[in-house]
C-alpha cells in the first residue's frame, strides 16, 4: 500500500480561482472601492503581498491566526488610507474575515486534472491509501472539502491545527507519519509549495512529487524533489511505474 499525501491548497482546490472570485464579491459587498478609493486589482495585489507576509509569520509561529486572520485585511485597509487601530477598521476586517472564509467554502473549483486523477485513485484503493495534509483553517478546509466533493476521496485529514505543527515543520510530516503507522518510504507527498510541501517531506526522508503547474525555477542549492509534474495526471505515469 502506498500512502498518498496531498496538499490540498492549489495542489487539488483551485485556490487561486475560488478565493479570487471571493474576494472580488467581498470587494463589492464591503464597498471596498468606494471606502479605499482604489480598484479591485490595486486593492487585491496589496492584499496579497500582505497575506504572503502574515502566513510566513504563521508559519514560523510569530503570528497568531487571529492575527493572521483580521491583520491580512486590517493591513491593506491602513495601506489604502484606513486607520488599522480605529475600532471601525477592526470591526470591519473582522467582518471581512468571517466573510472571506465562510463565501470562500462555497467555491468548488479544482485545479485541472484533480477529479481525475482522484476517480482513478480510488479505482485502485487496494493500492493507495489517500490523505490530506494542510495548513489551511481548521474550519475552511473540510467545509470547502466537502462542497467541492473531494472529502469522500480520502481516509485521512491532516490539518496543522489539529497537529499542532505547520508545513514545512518536519514535525508536521513525523506525526502524519506517526499517526498512519507507517514508514517514511511508503508515503508519497503531492504539493505545489516546494518551500513547505517538498521540503518539509525532505526532511523526514518522505519521497515527493512537486507539482510545479506555475513552471518555477529551484534555487541552485535546492534539493531535487523526487519527481516533478506540472500537470496532475502526471501523476497516473508516476505511480504506473511505482
Ligand atoms: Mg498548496
Amino acid at each position: 500500500m502506498l500512502y498518498l499525501l496531498f496538499d490540498l491548497d492549489r495542489t487539488l482546490w483551485d485556490f487561486d480561482g475560488n478565493a479570487g472570485r471571493t474576494y472580488r464579491a467581498m470587494f463589492e459587498y464591503f464597498q471596498l472601492q468606494k471606502l479605499c478609493h482604489v480598484d479591485y486589482d490595486t486593492f487585491h495585489n496589496r492584499y496579497q503581498v500582505i497575506n504572503d507576509m502574515l502566513w510566513d509569520g504563521y508559519r514560523n509561529g510569530t503570528v497568531t491566526k487571529e492575527q493572521l486572520s483580521m491583520r491580512r485585511f486590517s493591513y491593506t485597509l491602513a495601506a489604502f488610507g484606513c486607520d488599522a487601530e480605529s475600532p471601525e477598521i477592526i470591526r470591519l476586517s473582522l467582518k471581512m474575515a468571517d466573510y472571506y472564509v465562510f463565501e470562500g467554502t462555497k467555491q468548488t473549483g479544482l485545479m485541472p486534472g484533480a477529479r481525475e486523477v482522484l476517480d482513478w485513485l480510488v479505482e485502485h484503493q487496494d493500492r493507495y491509501n489517500l490523505s490530506v495534509i494542510t495548513n489551511g483553517f481548521s474550519e475552511a478546509q473540510l467545509p470547502k472539502m466537502k462542497t467541492s466533493d473531494i472529502y469522500r476521496y480520502f481516509s485521512h485529514y491532516f490539518l496543522s491545527e489539529d497537529l499542532g505543527y505547520l508545513k514545512p515543520d518536519r514535525r508536521f510530516f513525523d506525526a502524519v507519519v506517526h499517526r498512519l503507522n507507517v514508514h517514511a518510504n511508503q508515503c508519497l507527498v503531492i504539493g505545489d509549495d516546494y518551500r513547505v510541501d517538498i521540503v518539509g517531506a525532505q526532511a523526514v526522508g518522505i519521497p515527493q512529487v512537486w507539482y510545479n503547474y506555475k513552471g518555477q525555477a529551484r534555487k541552485s542549492d535546492d534539493v531535487k524533489p523526487t519527481y516533478e509534474i506540472t500537470h496532475l495526471l502526471q501523476l497516473k505515469e508516476i505511480l504506473d511505474s511505482y
